[in-house]
């Protein structure tokens, strides 16, 4: 068995009952680590596509003993569990789970970018990130703290505190 990482989970969800199929992901991400904890949720307008209903987005943090690959397996058959569509790309989406930070560790494997490419741009990582982490250093040397003041956080709303998964 492999030491326990501290891992990461990016969450969105923009169909049907946004809220319910976040809190389900959580349920279910429950099950695969240990220690879970959740950001606040946030409102996030689409990125891309803009003719499609307001993404719902938090953060997962949780303690596994599961490789990456593995990892990456088990969220993937949550995806799918849930019912995810796998549609156009920036189209809507019941459920999307990435792996924003695996313990301090780099990863650029055909399936597996690891820290997730758009953890330092987007408001709606960056913001519930800092929730759970502000103090985190990535694996590139800079602050999660820091990086929240570069970007534009306009579109995004926090709507309810951590509870929201309770
Ligand atoms: P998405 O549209 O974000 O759901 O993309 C899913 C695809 O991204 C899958 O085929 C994964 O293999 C790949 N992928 C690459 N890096 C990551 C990551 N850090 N977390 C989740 N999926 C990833």
């Amino acid at each position: 068995m492999s030491p326990e990482a501290r891992v990461f989970f990016g969450l969105g969800a923009n169909l049907g009952d946004r809220r319910a199929a976040l809190r389900a992901a959580v349920r279910q991400l429950r099950e695969i680590v240990a220690e879970l904890r959740v950001s606040s949720l946030y409102q996030s307008d689409p990125w891309g596509m803009t003719d499609q209903p307001p993404f719902l987005n938090a953060v997962a943090r949780g303690e596994t003993a599961l490789t990456p690959i593995a990892l990456l397996d088990a969220i993937q058959e949550i995806e799918h569990d849930l019912g995810r569509v796998r549609g156009k790309r920036w189209g809507p989406r019941a459920i999307d789970i990435d792996i924003l930070l695996y313990g301090s560790e780099q990863i650029a494997e055909p399936r597996l970018t690891v820290p997730h490419p758009y953890l330092t741009q987007r408001s709606f990582v960056l913001r519930p990130l800092a929730d759970l982490a502000a103090g985190l250093t990535l694996p590139d040397g800079s602050l999660v703290g820091e990086l929240l003041t570069t970007v534009d956080q306009s579109d995004l709303r926090r709507i309810e505190g951590p509870r929201w998964a309770e």
